[in-house]
């Protein structure tokens, strides 16, 4: 559509004949894209509002140029500026166009209107009518078209809420101090960081980034880094609370905390990403350290990311430092057994669950969604205790074999092909189906809010554990419980990662490294005496597995806050305990 609007600026004959027929550009438009496409007109205005909002809304426009260049270019400030005197042409109510009066044809018009709202470049309006024109030209030629934008995405369900409804449930069951309750629900410390970057076209890209520190009451804040195009402050406050009740739960001396920034790595060469990572370590080195916040990798951040935080922040600090941050390369300091530590955990955890419900795990029948590092790992521990695992699925479909299925050739097949789709003869399924499968344990080993109301009646697992953060939304929760399914919540299935970064940090502090059979050791004791304890909790409490984790996490959180805490500051609460 965007072509479109300077095809009809550009006054191509059989455009301007349609422009002169129809009483505004606006309806023009619409009903030329319309007919050219083939879509209902209504949904052409649609399209034309979203364009709109997009470059209004643009901080940078990114223009893919055509075969042999095939380079993304970014648009200048004035270009933007350009596009954006385009389309209030083509508005239903433009208000930028009146400014020039109708002189000439309509580019010259709309290159009049430019100059009389935005003024012109160093006064010279022959610069503005050849940018325009070169604008109008790289328009018509571009294979494509980005729009970046800082304003804030709010992303539905917002985890923030999730958070919240949580901290009100388990808040009140634990009888939490309302000081504490209240302070619990923000984060401690929330920074805002903007870094400059040289990209490779010469060009200068500011990026946002954040980094927030919900709690550090039990020790210094903990939680990955996040590179996300749509990352939102929201999401990575959700993340560092989920973070601060993840440590609480598996009895580390640890706070929570996450970061990010806004940014697609997918779009950015090696150095780009290298010199943005050396930036936000920069901009970020008086608030994180090994005693007060260690970052780890995230989504589309590595052990290369965190390898590149290490030395720019040893650099800082002037001598290596390597328990600033977790997640690292073995050769720098990085633990063994890291990679499989969240699918060991949860294996341990499953184990212990299975115990409970009396299900004998050889030959426990598994499906797994999700088939990345968790999903691939959970998938081969599993088998390796003799669970059968029937079916599996990545973003591209899945498989199911009520026989069983191989992990490792599954995974082989995924490499060579990209996806565990058509793997073998195994019959297809789908995401939606496998989690309705009749198996014994369900791992939901992907993205969030994959079982929800609408479909939690249909889930026949005898047990669940979330290798993924939030894979069920609270509300379906209940449904599970009343259901009988036991439930292992993500902040007690998912902490074996945490739990070996902490080892990790630990082992980085000593400079003296444990052998991997130490580290899963260490790593069962762990979360297998955080698993009994929620247990006993559920259990006292009459309550489903996550309210009492976060019961456990809450309590110890705010039993050192309370500790803690000035006795001026919460004079009646602390004497009345
Ligand atoms: P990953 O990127 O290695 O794998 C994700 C998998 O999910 C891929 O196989 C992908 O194809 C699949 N997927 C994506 N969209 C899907 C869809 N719509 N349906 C089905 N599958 C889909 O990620 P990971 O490290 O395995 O993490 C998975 C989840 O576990 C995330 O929620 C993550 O936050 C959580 N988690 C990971 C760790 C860890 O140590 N890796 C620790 C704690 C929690």
């Amino acid at each position: 559509m965007l072509k479109l609007m300077v095809d009809f600026l550009a006054e191509e004959p059989e455009l301007c004949g349609k422009l002169d027929s129809c009483t505004t550009p606006h309806y023009a438009l619409a009903q030329t894209y319309s007919t050219n496409f083939g879509i209902e007109e209504a949904d052409a205005w649609k399209v034309f509002e979203e364009i709109e909002r997009k470059i209004k809304e643009a901080e940078y426009i990114h223009i893919e140029a055509p075969r042999p260049i095939r380079k993304w270019f970014l648009l200048t400030p004035e270009e933007i500026s350009m596009l954006r005197v385009i389309t209030d042409y083509f508005a239903p109510q433009p208000r930028m166009a009146p400014a020039s009066g109708f002189v000439g044809n309509r580019l010259e018009s709309a290159i009049e209107t430019y100059k009389w709202v935005f003024g012109s470049p160093r006064g010279n309006g022959e610069a503005a009518r050849e940018n325009f024109h070169n604008l109008v030209e790289k328009t018509q030629n571009a294979i494509s078209f980005r729009c970046d934008t800082l304003e804030p995405l709010m992303t539905t369900p917002n985890p923030y809420k999730a958070v919240l409804d949580l901290l009100q449930i388990a808040g009140e069951k634990l009888k939490l101090d309302p000081g504490i309750h209240e302070m619990l629900k923000r984060p401690m410390r929330t920074i805002i960081l903007n870094i400059p970057v040289p990209m490779d076209d010469g060009n200068l890209r500011v990026f946002t980034g954040y980094r927030v520190q919900y709690n550090d009451a039990l020790g210094p804040t903990k939680g990955g880094i996040r590179y996300h195009p749509e990352l939102t402050m929201d999401e990575v406050t959700a993340l560092s609370a989920w973070m601060t009740w993840k440590t609480a739960v598996a009895g580390l001396p640890l706070g929570g905390g996450k970061g990010g920034i806004r940014c697609n790595p997918k779009d950015m060469s090696q150095g780009e990403l290298e010199r943005l990572t050396r930036g936000y370590t920069r901009a970020l080195a008086r608030y994180i350290g090994p005693y007060s916040d260690i970052p780890a990798p995230d989504v589309y951040t590595d052990s290369q990311t965190m390898a590149w935080i290490m030395d720019e922040y040893s650099q800082i600090v002037g001598c290596n430092t390597f328990g600033v941050v977790t997640g690292k390369p073995v050769c720098l300091g990085g633990s063994l057994g890291r990679n499989e530590a969240t699918s060991r955990g949860l294996m341990y955890t499953v184990i212990e669950a299975a115990n409970y419900k009396g299900i004998d795990m050889k030959n426990a029948t598994v499906a797994i969604q999700g088939y990345g590092n968790v999903g691939y790992y959970a998938a081969r521990l599993l088998n390796e205790l003799g669970c059968r695992i029937i079916a599996i699925s990545d973003s591209k479909g899945g498989i199911y074999n009520e026989e069983g299925l191989d992990p490792n050739e599954a995974m082989k097949h995924k490499i060579k092909t990209g996806s565990v789709a058509g793997f073998k003869n195994y019959k297809p399924t789908t995401n939606g189906h496998l989690l309705e499968l009749d198996c014994d344990i369900l791992v939901p080993a992907a993205l969030e809010n994959q079982v929800t109301p609408s479909n939690a009646a249909k889930i026949k697992a005898k047990i669940i554990a979330e290798g993924a953060n939030g894979p069920i939304t609270p509300e379906a929760d209940e449904i599970l419980h009343q259901k009988g399914i036991f439930l292992i919540p993500d902040i007690l299935a998912n902490s074996g990662g945490v739990i070996v970064s902490y080892f990790e940090q630990v082992q980085n502090q000593m400079n003296y490294y444990w052998s991997e059979d130490e580290v899963r050791n260490k790593l069962q004791n762990t979360i297998v005496t955080a698993f009994r304890e929620v247990l006993a909790i559920a259990e006292e409490h009459k309550v489903n597995m996550r309210v009492a984790a976060y019961m456990k996490a809450l309590k110890r959180v705010s039993d050192a806050m309370l500790v803690r805490t000035s006795k001026a500051f919460l004079p009646v609460t602390i004497n009345a305990r």
